[in-house]
């Protein structure tokens, strides 16, 4: 049976490194985040191999062979948006379409579509673990659901303010006051959906997935990847792999098809691994003080330091 190593959490949390380092182990394919395919398939966008999803010989190839079986992108998108897409709405609305029975609409469609998905891929890539990066935990709630799945979720957590001032950097400058408004709302936004997306993935996720469920800090990943990977191959019963690093802290990036996410899937070669520091010196200590009172409970109970400071 192939596994799923799913990635849940926030938008910036570094799911896209930990992609692309457990894509270097004999037997894993970083697939990227799985469930976006649907929006983007057969696409402009870059895939980690650096050729537009269209002309990708997987996601390509797997799109034109689904073309051909007749499969319906635009229900499977419409399907996407209102199931998967990161808003509260979504999330109920696929509960409330779970409870309402599996198989029988629009929404096990999408299932069955995205689990042959994951069947073709873990088949041309020769692999037994699927990494998916997807993190939406409406996402990781229906891939727990398809049959034939071994879902091993990972949590990954990254510190509220370094996810939020990586989402609203682009706000940051110009504008005089109305710009920082702006600024502090895209702040504000980020920690909501941090809260939301960490709480359901602790109240629901983590008593769903019992054994299968694991907790990593973006932090630790960077600190010590050597042993986190270790870790993370022994949670999903994997041969341990010290051969992907060449040193302590330094990983050969190779090829790869991870699809979407952080440009650390462009990069080859020896990649050092290093906490990701730069939004201390970057995030005014007000933005820090209103991410970490928009946080709080969750902030403390992962032992982040709480009190703002300047890097
Ligand atoms: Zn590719």
């Amino acid at each position: 049976m192939t596994k799923i190593l799913f990635v849940v959490g926030m938008a910036r949390s570094g799911s896209t490194l930990l992609a692309a380092l457990l894509n270097r182990v004999d037997g894993f394919a970083g697939l990227g985040e799985t469930h976006v395919y649907w929006e983007l398939a057969g696409g402009e966008e870059r895939c980690g191999c650096d050729r537009s999803l269209a002309e990708c010989p997987l996601w390509g190839t797997l799109y034109r062979e689904q073309r051909e079986r007749g499969v319906d992108f635009a229900e499977l998108q419409d399907s996407f948006r209102d199931f998967v897409r990161p808003r509260p709405s979504s999330l109920l609305r696929g509960l409330r379409a779970r409870r309402g029975g599996l198989g029988t609409d629009r929404l096990g469609r999408y299932l069955e579509a995205t689990e042959s998905t994951y069947m073709w891929m873990a088949e041309r890539t020769e692999s037994t673990v699927l990494v998916d990066s997807t993190k939406l935990p409406a996402a990781a709630d229906l891939t727990a659901a398809m049959p034939s799945a071994d879902v091993h979720l990972v949590h990954l957590v990254r510190d509220p303010r370094a996810a939020a001032q990586s989402l609203a950097r682009r706000h940051q400058s110009g504008g005089g006051g109305r710009g920082s408004l702006r600024y502090l709302a895209a702040v504000a936004r980020a920690a909501l959906d941090w809260t939301l997306r960490n709480a359901y993935a602790e109240a629901k996720l983590r008593r769903h997935f019992a054994r299968r469920y694991l907790r990593l800090r973006f932090e630790d990943l960077t600190r010590e990847p050597r042993e986190t990977v270790a870790g993370l191959l022994e949670f999903v019963g994997a041969e341990p792999a010290p051969e992907i690093f060449v040193s302590e802290d330094t990983v050969e990036l190779g090829e790869n098809h991870i699809l979407t996410g952080n440009s650390v899937r462009f990069q080859r070669g020896p990649v050092a691994v290093a906490p990701a520091e730069r939004w201390r010196a970057e995030m005014p200590l007000h933005a820090q003080a209103l991410a970490t009172l928009l946080t709080l409970p969750l902030l403390a109970f992962y032992r982040y330091p709480l009190l703002p400071r300047r890097g």
